[in-house]
């Protein structure tokens, strides 16, 4: 891919000889894949020379204008952009589905009378647009992986990968950790580690860094990163190179130098900081193996919401910043209205003011024990459907909820798609098909046993992968796993039949499995309501059939042998002995040393 900068200043357009090195366009970043595919990120003022050098071109064009959000120094350009003038042109737009407007309504509002001559309408070229959530897309030969930042408006990254290489685009973030964003080498935890798991491995990642350590005191929740901060985190995601973009209007080319100059001091030998500058040109060439497969599967990041959906609210009235945030991001992943309450009182009283049509409410809240809150809110809001949301297990006494009133329970670990598949079933008074298997009662002993297995992460071997290819072959299924069950995810020792190595726990079939000796089958997930929903089934591979075994180490199941088809179909008591011989077989390899 072939990166070229035409815009790098944030908030506001700062043109001038102080300026004049590093650029004073707002963000504006264009992006071509050796497919040919043209892709530009963000429509700041930088939009308009970018515009008029691709008018210069002979046409008609086509590319794909993809937005992190809609404040002004995003946009600005867009109205200036001249591709949109020629008739032939073909543009495809997309950006975060707002809460309230769609993307077009949203630029329509910049180009009323008041503020601009030329409405969206006059547009002589043909213009879709899309209103993206959390997922992934393609663009010709472009794979797009989108992730949620952390900004005051609804903001999207973007992950682009093609030609074996990566370039992240994220700006207009900031750190979740105050200590990390004050620069400190903090442990990377929650939703910081999901960003780093975003940048992972990128050749090139562009990365909001307006301001630096020392100015961030007076600038928390302003939405933006701190150059020390952004540097940590590409280390740890073993990025190769680091453009520092959304530079400070207030910084001119000196600070800007001074700026470099310590980044890359922080940096050392751990990654390439450089600070983007308007003009400059990068080839993002990867190697095939900086590609990184998705932790979760496959999920469409242009989701079709049901229209019923938009108008429901949201009460949030959970005390942990984490779990707050995952549950905000699953409902605005869906475009519902979020409403926080940040203790008993407020929550009470915004029940009875605007009764919301679902409540996520904290097991704890503001010291107070959420059950008892839970028992005054029944009261005022008899039909009104509460969720209780608990930071383990140990603390859903599911007896003791019903008795206050809960309506179901949401417990930690749990991911944002996970809770956005909830979330939408509750709000639509459906039933959710899609229900985790519960963790196993000796789960610390087995957690124990896989981890001295150390056979996590370890790379494919042909022992295993023998038996997979001949655990496929014998069921003539097209899809055979030996796989290992880790605290939050199951990871592929050998995959025959898929490509990705790993999925979330909380959509693994395998994680029930694990819970007795005898095979789990699954004959139809579509008409079972644990699976239905479950986005293997629903979306990704399109599990319909699943039979898996469980493997033991040291006396614990640490995983299985398992099967899965895009067929309905059902195992004979002569399958069930011959998958057991297999997967004894699986165990026998897993008590010898690698070979
Ligand atoms: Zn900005
Ligand atoms: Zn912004």
């Amino acid at each position: 891919m072939r990166v070229r900068f035409w815009g790098t200043r944030g908030s506001i357009a700062k043109p001038g000889p102080a300026t004049v090195r590093y650029g004073g366009n707002t963000a504006c970043v264009e992006v071509r894949s050796e497919g040919g595919a043209l892709i530009v990120l963000d429509c700041g003022t930088g939009a308009h020379a970018l515009g008029h050098a691709l008018a210069a071109q002979p046409g008609p064009r086509r590319g794909h204008i993809l937005i992190t959000h809609t404040h002004w120094d995003h946009i600005q350009g867009f109205p200036f952009f001249a591709p949109l003038f020629l008739a032939g042109d073909e543009w495809d737009v997309y950006a975060p589905r707002g809460l309230r407007e769609s993307l077009r309504e949203t630029l329509a509002g910049q180009m009323q009378y008041t503020y601009f001559p030329v409405t969206l309408d006059q547009f002589a070229a043909t213009v879709r647009y899309h209103d993206l959530v959390e997922g992934e897309f393609t663009v010709g030969d472009v794979r797009v992986t989108t992730r949620y930042l952390n900004h005051p408006a609804l903001t999207l990254g973007y992950r682009l990968e093609a030609d074996g290489a990566t370039v992240v685009y994220a700006t207009d973030h900031e750190p979740h950790s105050r200590a990390l964003a004050h620069g400190h080498a903090a442990e990377l935890a929650g939703e910081d580690r999901r960003h780093v798991d975003f940048l992972a491995g990128a050749e090139l990642v562009i990365h909001d860094a307006q301001y630096t350590a020392a100015e961030y005191a007076t600038k928390v929740g302003w939405g933006h990163s701190t150059v020390q901060s952004v540097v940590n985190m590409a280390a740890a995601a073993g990025a190769r190179r680091l453009a520092l973009f959304h530079h400070d209007p207030h910084r001119d080319d000196s600070a800007m130098d001074v700026v470099v100059a310590a980044a890359r001091r922080a940096a050392g030998e751990r990654v390439d900081v450089f600070a983007a500058a308007e003009g400059q040109v990068i080839d993002a060439v990867g190697s095939a193996g900086a590609r990184r497969e998705p932790a979760a599967p496959a999920v469409a990041a242009e989701c079709p919401v049901p229209a019923e959906l938009l108008a429901q609210s949201v009460l949030v009235a959970v005390g942990e910043p984490a779990l707050r945030h995952r549950l905000s991001d699953a409902g605005h992943a869906d475009g519902l209205t979020l409403v926080v309450a940040k203790d008993p009182d407020e929550t009470l009283s915004l029940v009875r003011a605007a009764p919301p049509s679902l409540l996520l409410l904290g097991r704890w809240l503001a010291g107070r024990d959420g059950l008892e809150v839970c028992r005054a809110i029944r009261t005022a809001a008899p039909e009104l459907p509460i969720v209780m949301v608990a930071t383990r297990e140990a603390d859903a006494d599911r007896a003791a909820g019903a008795a206050a009133g809960v309506t179901d329970w949401l417990v930690a670990p749990f991911s944002t798609l996970y809770a956005r598949t909830r979330i939408r079933a509750w709000a639509l008074r459906q039933a959710c098909r899609w229900v985790c298997a519960p963790l196993p009662a000796d789960e610390a002993e087995r957690l124990r046993a896989l981890r001295e297995a150390q056979l996590l992460d370890t790379p494919p071997e042909e022992r295993f992968d023998r038996l997979t290819r001949l655990a496929r072959r014998a069921f003539d299924v097209p899809l055979a796993l030996v796989t290992l069950v880790d605290a939050e995810r199951q990871w592929f020792k050998s995959h025959a039949g898929i490509d990705t190595d790993q999925t979330p726990r909380e959509a693994a079939f395998c994680a029930y499995t694990i819970h007795g000796d005898e095979p789990f089958v699954v004959p139809d997930a579509q008409l079972d309501p644990r699976f239905a929903d479950n986005p293997m089934v629903a979306g990704g591979p399109r599990i319909r059939f699943y039979a898996g075994h469980p493997v033991r180490l040291g006396g614990q199941r640490i995983g299985t042998l398992c099967l899965g088809d895009q067929r309905p179909r059902d195992l004979t008591e002569a399958d069930r002995l011959m998958l057991r011989d297999l997967a004894l077989l699986v165990e026998q390899e897993l008590g010898l040393p690698s070979r």
